[in-house]
């Protein structure tokens, strides 16, 4: 069964994801903040990471450049969520190394497929962490 964590601070937004990727047969992982997500991503190595930008402490970009930088997580495809998306937002937040970006309120039949791709295949875009 692949996996994916969901790394999301607010309770509904969570419940949404969880019970949609659960439902699509994904074992899910939650974290509610950056430091727990990173710690559970070295731990389960998820197929997908569904990131969260706007996260209490250390926030959803500072965590992607984090696992970006480490040689474990590096390669795990990160699919960011945010609310606010300015188009200036979205180039900031993809190159943090995000492979995709969502914004708020998701679009669950788009999530699913953005999902699905990144876990059957990888990362789809050129490594813009280097
Ligand atoms: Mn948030």
């Amino acid at each position: 069964m692949k996996s994916v964590l969901i790394v999301e601070d607010n309770p509904s937004s969570m419940r949404l994801a969880q019970d949609v990727l659960t439902r699509e047969g994904y074992q899910v992982f939650t974290a509610r903040n950056a430091d727990e997500g990173i710690l559970l991503a070295r731990d389960h190595m998820p197929a997908v990471i569904v990131m969260d930008i706007q996260l209490p402490g250390t926030d959803g970009l500072t965590a992607t450049r984090l696992l970006r930088a480490d040689e474990k997580t590096h390669p795990i495809p990160i699919v960011a969520v945010s609310a606010h998306a300015m188009d200036d937002d979205r180039t900031k937040i993809l190159d943090s190394g995000c492979d995709e970006f969502l914004q708020k309120p998701i679009q669950y039949q788009e999530f699913v497929r953005i999902i699905a791709d990144l876990a059957g295949d990888g990362r789809t875009h050129t490594d813009r962490s280097m």
